[in-house]
C-alpha cells in the first residue's frame, strides 16, 4: 500500500487534495469514465487523465475496463483499487456488537453480527470493546498494515470531529478516539449510531439518487439522521438529530434524559415494551402474557417475533406507535421538505404493521403539497444498518473534505 498520498492529504499539498477529491468522487459513484470524472472536478480531460495515471500506479485506482455502449468508441471506466486499503466498522448494541471489515472499493470482506457483549458505561465493558475488536482484526487474512481506519458507533451525545464520546465511555479528559488508539493501535474515529445507519443507507442501501434524506432509527430509542444536499448534518458539535428527546406530551413518564414527556416516552421501542407491560398486567392477551406474569425478560425481538406471528395485542401496541411517530415526522416533513423519509432501526422489522400507520399520520398531519415530496421507506440494510453504516463512515472519514 502506498501510503505517500495519506502522508501528502496530511500536509494538504494541492495535488494530493484534488486526488482525496476523485477518491471522494468513486467513494459516492462508483465508478465512471475520465469525460464524467473531468465535468464533475472541473478540471481538463488531459490533467484528469494525467492524475488518473498517476492514481493507478499507486494503486489507489483500477482500471475497469471497457463502458458498453451502442455504437462509437468504448471509453475506459475507473474506480477504486479494492486492494488499496481496508476499514473496520463497530456497531456497539445493548447487549451485542456487529463488526465488519470492508475493502478500499467498499465491499464488505467480513461480518460478524452479534457478538455478545454487555454495554455498561465502566472501564471494563471498554475494554472487552477492544479485546472483541483485537480477537476481529487477528483473525482476518488481508496484511494488517493497510486497516486504514476504525470508526466506532456509540450511542448519545458523540462529537466525531473532536472524538469526544459524552453519553458512555466518558471518563476523563482523553477524547475517546484517542484512548481507544491507545488501546488498538490503528487509527479510531467514533459517530453517533444513528448518523451510522443513515450513512449505511445513503451510500450502500435504499438510497439512489435522493440528496434530502431523514432517517429515522426507531429502535429502543428514538432518533434521527439527517442528510442534507448530500452532506450528514451533525450541528456544530454533533448532537443534532435527538428527535426522541423533544417534549410531546403532557405526561409523568420519566425519559432516560431526566425530563418528562419526550416523545421517546410514547413513541419508541422501549415505549411499546412499557405498554404490553401494564396491558398484559391489566388482563389484556398476548402470545407473551404468559412469560410476562411469570416474571420473565422480554426483549424488543420477541414482541417484534410476536407481531409478525400476527399476536393482535402486539400489533396494536406497533399501530399506536407508528400512529404517534407519523403525526410527529408530519413535522419533521414540513420543516426539511426531505426527498426521503426511511424508516429504520429494530422496530423497523415489523415492514407494514409500523409503516401503513406511519405512513396515515404523516398524510393527515403534514402539509399536502409538502408531503407529496416525500417517498416514505423501508430501511433496505435493516440489522446490518449501523455496521455497514460504520464501516463506510470509517474509508469517508480519512478522505473527507473539511
Ligand atoms: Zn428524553
Amino acid at each position: 500500500m502506498n501510503k505517500i498520498l495519506l502522508q501528502e492529504i496530511e500536509k494538504g499539498t494541492k495535488n494530493a487534495m484534488i486526488k482525496k477529491k476523485i477518491i471522494n468522487y468513486y467513494i459516492k459513484n462508483v465508478s465512471s469514465t475520465i469525460t464524467e470524472l473531468s465535468k464533475e472536478i472541473d478540471l481538463s480531460i488531459p490533467t484528469v487523465t494525467k492524475l488518473i495515471t498517476e492514481m493507478c500506479e499507486e494503486n489507489y485506482i483500477d482500471d475497469y475496463g471497457k463502458l458498453e455502449t451502442t455504437g462509437g468508441r468504448y471509453p475506459n471506466l475507473y474506480g477504486l483499487n479494492p486492494k488499496s486499503g481496508y476499514f473496520i466498522g463497530v456497531d456497539i448494541k445493548q447487549f451485542s456488537i456487529n463488526i465488519g471489515i470492508i475493502n478500499f472499493k467498499g465491499e464488505m470482506v467480513d461480518i460478524e453480527m452479534g457478538i455478545p457483549y454487555l454495554l455498561e458505561n465502566t472501564h471494563k465493558a471498554l475494554d472487552n470493546l477492544c479485546e472483541i475488536i483485537s480477537r476481529f482484526i487477528e483473525k482476518q487474512t488481508v496484511d494488517k498494515k493497510k486497516i486504514l481506519n476504525i470508526d466506532i458507533n456509540i450511542s448519545g451525545r458523540v462529537n466525531p470531529e473532536s472524538g469526544y464520546s459524552y453519553s458512555i465511555f466518558y471518563f476523563n479528559e482523553i477524547p475517546l478516539s484517542d484512548i481507544l488508539f491507545e488501546k488498538l493501535r490503528y487509527k479510531v474515529t467514533i459517530d453517533n449510531d444513528t448518523r451510522a445507519m443513515t450513512y449505511g443507507e445513503y451510500i450502500a442501501g435504499c438510497v439512489t439518487n435522493e440528496k434530502d434524506i431523514i432517517f429515522v432509527n426507531l429502535s429502543w430509542g428514538l432518533a434521527i439522521g439527517i442528510i442534507i444536499d448530500g452532506k450528514i448534518y451533525t450541528g456544530k458539535s454533533g448532537f443534532s438529530g435527538e428527535f426522541g428527546h423533544v417534549k410531546t406530551y403532557d405526561n409523568e413518564i420519566l425519559c432516560h434524559c431526566g425530563k418528562k414527556g419526550c416523545l421517546e416516552t410514547e413513541a419508541s421501542g422501549s415505549a411499546m415494551h412499557r405498554r404490553l407491560y401494564e396491558l398484559v398486567k391489566e388482563g389484556a392477551s398476548s402470545l407473551l402474557s404468559k412469560r410476562i406474569l411469570n416474571g420473565e425478560k422480554i426483549t424488543l425481538d420477541d414482541i417484534i417475533e410476536a407481531v409478525n406471528k400476527e399476536d393482535v395485542l402486539c400489533i396494536d401496541l406497533v399501530e399506536e406507535i407508528g400512529q404517534k411517530l407519523g403525526s410527529q415526522i408530519a413535522g419533521l416533513i414540513n420543516i426539511f421538505n426531505p426527498e426521503m423519509v426511511i424508516i429504520g432501526g429494530t422496530v423497523s422489522a415489523t415492514g407494514d404493521y409500523i409503516m401503513q400507520p406511519i405512513k396515515t399520520a404523516i398524510k393527515k398531519y403534514s402539509l399536502n403539497l409538502v408531503n407529496k415530496d416525500s417517498n416514505i421507506v423501508l430501511s433496505k440494510l435493516k440489522d446490518k444498518a449501523g455496521v455497514i453504516g460504520a464501516c463506510m463512515l470509517a474509508r469517508s472519514k480519512v478522505f473527507e473534505d473539511n
